[in-house]
């Protein structure tokens, strides 16, 4: 755990993203973007691409291998595919942060929940949104593995994930420090068939600092 010394009032860019939408932004090198759970146990999906050229991401393996550790948090280094470091944590007030259970999708929903769920709004759903809003060169093909911010998807000790109820609570957030100039696609989760949002998807909010 740790606090920011940042003060909200001298954010840049303060945006409240609502329950279930999507967000596309750029971060310049330097800047800090701060994650801000605002109601609690709110999963927000996210990924980042290098500005300059889209097809260096984020890269969930990469991370993982650079930290020696599965769960994100202050001090973690948030790679790329070219393994190249985009951001680095912090500052962190939930503790951990997954980057192993993906977006949830209309396709996952069907095999995980129901065969009815196929219509319910996906994360994978807004990220292609996003992503058309942001450049219409990033398709689907575009998104890798994410970030699930204030998710806690636990490793169990036989090697199995499971989607538990969050750590996170009301007014916890993360912040991260971009290491070059990166573009941010958030989906705020609206999953609703699992504890990822505590089966109420709420707002965040997005400050850059
Ligand atoms: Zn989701």
């Amino acid at each position: 755990m740790t606090e920011s010394t940042l003060q909200p009032e001298t954010a840049v860019f303060r945006e409240v993203i609502p329950a279930g939408d999507w967000w596309v932004h750029e971060i310049k090198k330097g800047q800090t973007l701060r994650i801000l759970d605002l109601e609690g146990n709110q999963a927000a999906d996210t990924l980042f691409f290098s500005a300059a050229d889209p097809t260096e991401r984020y890269s969930a393996d990469r991370t993982i291998q650079e930290q020696a550790a599965l769960y994100l948090t202050t001090g973690t280094k948030l790679m790329s595919t070219e393994g190249n470091a985009l951001l680095t944590i912090t500052a962190d007030t939930c503790g951990r942060h997954d980057t192993l259970g993906g977006a949830c999708s209309r396709e996952s929903n069907t095999m995980r929940y129901a065969h009815d769920k196929e219509c319910m709004h996906a994360c994978r759903d807004s990220f292609i949104r996003g992503a058309q809003e942001w450049n219409i060169e990033l398709t689907k093909r575009d998104l890798g593995p994410n970030i699930n911010f204030f998710m806690n998807v636990p490793v169990t000790p036989d090697g199995q994930l499971s989607f538990a109820d969050g750590i996170s609570a009301p007014g916890r957030y993360v912040e991260m420090i971009a290491e070059m100039d990166v573009v941010c696609l958030i989906s705020n989760c609206p999953q609703l068939n699992n504890p990822c949002n505590g089966w109420n998807p709420t707002p965040v909010e997005v400050l850059i600092f």
